[in-house]
């Protein structure tokens, strides 16, 4: 008899092979995976990533032979495929929105202007709200063809392991900073501490980034 987590976890993946991994939180989660779990272990509705769209939701439907809903446009509305563009002349440099972007397509530092590798970007509009001079906007790559036409299992697989990368990196840098503050001496302990109060003050700037989007989806 197989294993029923392991068939839970396969599943898991199936959906997860299907969501386009743009990471982009529109679906109420903070991740595909998250919103994969949420739908197998919770059985939340397939119709809430409005980035993948109704050719998804079929996929979705048919694989887990369940009816197929519309769209939930409270999550948003279907859209071509676009790119965040940044100002270059009003940028400062500030670096918030490095830390806004799930798949590492902002590069710059501290006080240098900053640009989007437009390879790497998914559209998912989570850095627009967080730029204090509104310097970041968007432009379209796809005319009128939805993103999901445009954007096939490369660009996904690509955009999954750019996620999963990033994600792993800040578990290390968080576990280095625990280790540091475990180890008790004093002048790393500050440190460590200073580093954690940073990483807060970004936590929570990311929280206010990710209200700030979510009502910036919502305007008419
Ligand atoms: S692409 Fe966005 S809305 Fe769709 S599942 Fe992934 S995080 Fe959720
Ligand atoms: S640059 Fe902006 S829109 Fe592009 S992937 Fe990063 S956060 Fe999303």
């Amino acid at each position: 008899m197989r294993n029923p987590e392991e068939n839970k976890t396969g599943l898991i993946d199936r959906i997860l092979s299907i969501l386009p991994q743009t990471q982009c939180a529109k679906c109420g989660f903070d991740s595909c995976r998250a919103y994969a779990m949420a739908i197998v272990e919770n059985g939340v509705p397939i119709n809430r990533c409005p980035t993948g769209g109704q050719s998804r939701i079929q996929k979705l439907a048919e694989l887990l032979q369940l009816e197929e809903l519309p769209l939930d446009r409270s999550c948003g509305e279907e859209k071509p495929y676009s790119i965040a563009v940044i100002d270059e002349t009003t940028c400062t440099g500030c670096t918030i929105c490095i830390q806004a972007c799930p798949v590492d397509a902002i590069v710059g530092t501290g006080k240098m202007m900053h640009t989007v590798i437009n390879d790497y970007c998914t559209g998912c509009e989570l850095c627009i709200p967080t730029c204090p001079l509104d310097c970041i906007g968007l432009k379209n790559m796809s005319a009128t063809l939805p993103f999901s036409e445009v954007w096939d299992t490369g660009h996904a697989s690509a955009a999954r392991e750019r996620f999963e990368r990033r994600q792993k990196r800040l578990d290390d840098e968080k576990n280095k900073l625990n280790r540091l503050s475990a180890s008790k001496q004093p002048a790393q302990e500050s440190a460590s501490q200073a580093e954690n109060k940073k990483s807060e003050i970004l936590r929570k700037a990311l929280e206010r980034a990710r209200e700030k989007a979510r009502e910036y989806r919502h305007k008419p």
